[in-house]
């Protein structure tokens, strides 16, 4: 192992905010294998905006070369925040090392096109037309995830499209993958068979529902579009979910809709695009003053998140003034003052008692950065926009890069000219630093809010 590599290990644990007191702790082991335990308890009352902040901070500024792998850390924080749910994806047998594959799933952009063969019972109401408005449910759901879902009663055509799932009617006892179909104790009304490989995804599939399903009922009607909304779910890769309404495996006679739980069991394998990330998304204003830079930035994200650092790469030695938004605190690495220890931008900050760079260390370059002094005045849903105010000393414009949660973001701003770029890139690593370290606020903010109970 090179010397600067380093194992991740990263745990999270949150114990319900009812008790008053929760543990963050985070593993860190190196190639000695070494363990640097850092871990802070919290009160619901405490200030928790830059929980692990200094920690954090001074350990990738310590581990620059690792920084990728500390990337690679607050993926799997990303990963443990998953939520709770009784229901995974459909695991797929085995791969080469015995290690079940799981997470098949449909491409971005795939079209599902279910054909449901037409009811073989002519009595009214026609099953097959059910069974299609219950599965037609997913289309507004799955469409905002990049995924169209067609359905139809009919045959397919020759050759049929890609994406083709059949929906067929089969007699009781007819079996799929250990399921039976009927209307006995463990036996199914309808079994769906995803088609998929690690390769290409999740490709089609097949929908089996018992001939003999009765809709004579406004009830039964309903129990039929459920069933059809319900077999979805496997086509697209998803297992059932007791605490699900769509994805249970048991589905009763009144409109299924969709709750919380099915929603975040879906996200598991198609998440919406930001769904779970509070992020100011940045814009650049226009002004009159060549040398004055105005951004606006605007919350999206959740209505329990908010984002409570803003870093942006503008080099110090163009900046002249900053004016952060109102009740934030700015971290101006050109003001000296704000290199000292004692300003209050560093409240909470942690030393963790290893050598190694801070923001006011003067041999490091901090990037220009801004929190809000209170829980109230982060970026959030009730406070939806920030604005933030620079002026340069005739700087050019350029392209610079920010961060407000979510991804970094490319927003028009001052830089250097070509002679005055640094030969190294301390500016990448700065930025990253801070970057990682608000992502992993976020998120372990967010994964303790999903845990607790107001
Ligand atoms: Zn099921």
């Amino acid at each position: 192992m090179h010397k600067n590599e380093v194992l991740y290990v990263v745990q999270l644990r949150a114990i319900p905010r009812s008790t008053g007191i929760g543990t963050l702790e985070l593993a860190i082991l190196d190639e000695c294998s070494l363990e640097n335990k850092l871990s802070r308890q919290y009160t619901p009352a405490g200030e928790r905006s830059v929980v692990m902040f200094g920690k954090l901070l001074r350990f990738v500024l310590r581990n620059r070369m690792s920084v990728l792998l500390l990337m690679l850390s607050v993926v799997m924080v990303s990963a443990s925040i998953a939520p709770d749910t009784s229901g995974t994806p459909f695991t797929w047998g085995l791969d080469d090392n015995g290690n079940p594959i799981t997470g098949l799933r449909w491409g971005q952009g795939d079209t599902i096109n279910v054909f449901i063969e037409p009811d073989p019972d002519p009595t009214p109401p026609d099953r097959s037309q059910l069974l299609r408005d219950g599965i037609m449910r997913w289309q507004g759901e799955m469409a905002a995830r990049g995924i169209t879902v067609n359905a139809t009663v009919g045959d397919p055509p020759n050759p049929p499209p890609s994406g083709t799932v059949r929906c067929t009617y089969e007699p009781s006892g007819t079996q799929r993958g250990g399921h039976t179909l009927g209307s006995g104790p463990g036996q199914d009304d309808a079994i769906a068979t995803a088609d998929g490989n690690t390769e290409d995804g999740i490709t089609g599939g097949e929908i089996i529902v018992r001939d003999d399903i009765p809709a004579g009922t406004p009830g039964q009607q309903d129990h039929i579009r459920n069933i059809g909304e319900h077999e979805l779910t496997h086509i697209l890769g998803l297992g059932d979910d007791a605490n699900g309404v769509v994805t249970n495996h048991t589905q009763g006679d009144t409109p299924n809709v969709f709750n919380d739980t099915d929603r975040r069991e879906i996200g598991q394998l198609y998440p919406l695009p930001q769904q779970n990330v509070p992020q100011g998304q940045g814009n650049t204003q226009s002004s009159m003053n060549p040398n004055q830079y105005d951004w606006d930035f605007h919350y999206v994200g959740p209505s329990d998140g908010h984002v409570a650092l803003i870093t942006m790469s503008v080099p110090p030695e163009l900046i002249v003034y900053v004016i952060p938004p109102s009740g934030w605190l700015v971290l101006n690495p050109a003001d000296t003052e704000h290199r000292s220890l004692d300003y209050p931008f560093y409240e909470n900050y942690m030393e963790c008692g290893s050598p190694g760079q801070a923001p006011w260390d003067p041999s490091y370059t901090a990037p220009l950065a801004f929190r809000p002094q209170s829980e109230e005045e982060a970026l959030s849903a009730t406070n939806p926009s920030v604005h933030v105010t620079l002026f340069t000393n005739g700087a050019i414009r350029g392209e610079m890069s920010a961060w407000a949660g979510g991804p970094a973001q490319t927003l028009t701003g001052p830089v250097l000219d070509a002679s005055q770029i640094p030969t190294v890139s301390e500016w990448g690593v700065a930025a990253i630093a801070l970057l990682l370290i608000g992502t992993g606020i976020v998120l372990i903010r967010r994964r303790l809010r999903g845990h607790c109970s107001e």
